[in-house]
């Protein structure tokens, strides 16, 4: 079938839920019996969405092809439960840089190169790309900012001139706002709407659907109004309320029947009987959970959780799964030392290091690593998490004083982590085989020998200690192919792991990763203890 495209923009505010509802929306169609994609173009001109500060971007996400992306990828890819490439995260910086490699090349032979129409070839370029990378069905295509930004207008003449490329039924935008409830006047207002609608329209796109982000409910009336002011017929006009448990928008876009519109404007068939039986499963259970589990996770950028979102929602997968909510402790490594770990780290039933890039707040890390260790209390190191894990061990259990990493100390000889040994100075990215070996704690989480994980890390293991570790009675259960560790467990205790890859990458809400599920099932017992 000709692939059909989802432009979906957002007006008056930024953190409107415009990913969330763009990829319940995508749920919804893969219900349908299609195959579905999704695609983030963002304004910013990093190329490298790599290098973004996690304290002010929030984590960077990591596809199976190594790319590292925005965020919101993830959410792509826990909603949709399709795994994403290279193609769905788009840049401003990429595309400039594109072009520019392009005209060093002589690719355009003398012509002046414009922002129309090289800038927007290239930006519809990608949706044709990602289509047909993917085989998709239908491309939702989300553009990062907020109409009126002066950084995403190039992406916005390139949607609008895909409807006379692609065709009007093979084209569909939706426009997100708010529709404030103002207390005073105890109103809902809609001239935002209007005024962002307005602006939609004077760079000629006129919006096939509005979705209205709104705190409470609003009656027909709201609708009428905004249809009347902003042209989009009545029944193409959707709300989102706030919702407490985030999956319970696709619950909420169903029943208001979003995905039949969307089929009647591209004149499609559903494919299948759509079942959205698991995902009401999944948020009855949720709300009925009553027990809850504590753990701590421990970094250096506590204040803004969307930089462990992905560890975030990975926990709290698994904790749905076990019956319980996972409260997270936030705590920041930087401040905690020998004589405070044990006061930071009493009420929690689990402690979780996640992945992390330079040496700050290090010290605070080995110290709970010890405490957890020598207590029994549940851990999870992941990446940073399992180097400091094996650096612990080497300085307290083997009494390597000055067991270190490179990372840290770049001159120190024989460091416990070292450069990555396949000879690349490069990271290394996506997703990559491990062998399991019998009769280790992996091998019963994850029931199976070969397994593959997303990976992001520049250090690994230094095989010089290999022995050292063993003959102290430490595990390594994961290899990969050049025989370099990727997990290592420590049998004195009931639950020690540690793993060099991101598990988190790969859990979703209705399949959470086979190490969540350990670490907080231990974690009840711990509780329990
Ligand atoms: N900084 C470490 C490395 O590059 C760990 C990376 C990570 O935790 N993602 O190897």
């Amino acid at each position: 079938m000709t692939t059909k495209f989802i432009f979906v923009t957002g007006g008056v505010v930024s953190s409107l839920g415009k990913g969330i509802m763009a990829s319940s929306v995508g749920q919804l169609l893969k219900k349908q019996g299609f195959k579905v994609t999704m695609q983030k173009f963002d304004p910013y001109i990093n190329v490298n969405p790599g290098l973004l500060s996690p304290s002010q971007h929030g984590e960077v996400f990591v596809t199976d092809d190594g790319s590292e992306t925005d965020l919101d990828l993830g959410h792509y890819e826990r909603f949709l439960d399709e795994n994403l490439n290279q193609e769905s995260s788009v840049t401003t910086g990429q595309i400039y840089a594109r072009v520019i490699e392009k005209e060093k090349s002589n690719v355009y032979k003398g012509a002046t190169i414009q922002v129309i129409p090289h800038i927007t070839d290239e930006i519809k370029q990608k949706l044709i790309s990602v289509a047909k990378s993917t085989k998709a069905d239908i491309v939702i295509t989300e553009i990062g900012g907020t109409v009126g930004d002066i950084e995403s207008l190039p992406f916005l003449e390139a949607i609008r001139q895909a409807r006379k490329d692609f065709g009007y039924k093979n084209t569909l935008y939706i426009h997100t706002t708010l529709v404030p409830f103002l207390k005073a006047a105890k109103e809902i207002k809609t001239k935002p709407t209007q005024h962002s609608v307005k602006e939609l329209m004077s760079l000629g796109i006129a919006p096939d659907m509005l979705v209205l982000r709104s705190e409470m409910p609003f009656d027909k009336g709201i609708k009428e109004k905004i249809s009347s002011f902003c042209d989009v017929k009545k029944e193409m006009i959707f709300e989102s309320v706030d919702v407490e448990i985030i999956y319970q928008m696709i619950l909420n876009l169903k029943q208001q029947k979003i995905d039949t519109q969307i089929l009647k404007h591209f004149r499609l068939y559903p494919k299948q009987q759509q079942d959205l039986s698991e995902w009401k499963e999944l948020i009855n259970k949720i709300e009925s959970l009553q027990k809850t589990v504590k753990i701590a996770v421990i970094g250096r950028h506590i204040s803004f959780h969307d930089a462990y979102l992905s560890v975030n929602e990975a926990l709290k997968h698994a904790g749905y799964q076990q019956n319980r909510n996972v409260e997270i402790k936030w705590l920041d490594s930087t401040k905690i030392n020998a004589e405070n770990v044990g006061i930071r780290l009493k009420d929690v039933q689990g402690v979780l290091i996640p992945g992390g890039f330079g040496q700050s707040g290090i010290e605070g890390k080995l110290q709970s690593i010890k405490f957890a260790r020598e207590n029994n209390i549940p851990f999870l190191g992941i990446c940073l998490g399992m180097q400091l894990a094996l650096v612990e061990f080497a300085k307290n259990v083997i009494n390597i004083k000055k067991a270190t990493s490179k990372e840290f100390h770049p001159y120190a000889k024989n460091p416990i982590i070292d450069y990555l040994k396949d000879g690349k100075t490069e990271k290394k990215t996506g997703l990559h085989k491990i062998k399991i070996k019998p009769k280790t704690l992996a091998i019963k989480l994850y029931q199976t020998t070969n397994i593959s994980e997303r990976f992001r890390h520049n250090y690994e293991f230094n095989l010089a200690y290999e022995k050292e570790f063993l003959n102290k009675g430490l595990v390594f259960s994961g290899y990969n192919q050049n025989g370099g560790v990727e997990i290592m467990e420590n049998p004195e205790n009931d639950f020690f792991v540690g793993v060099q890859y991101h598990p988190e990458y790969l859990s979703r809400p209705l399949r959470p990763h086979p190490l969540f599920i350990g670490f907080i099932k231990a974690v009840k017992k711990f509780q329990n203890s």
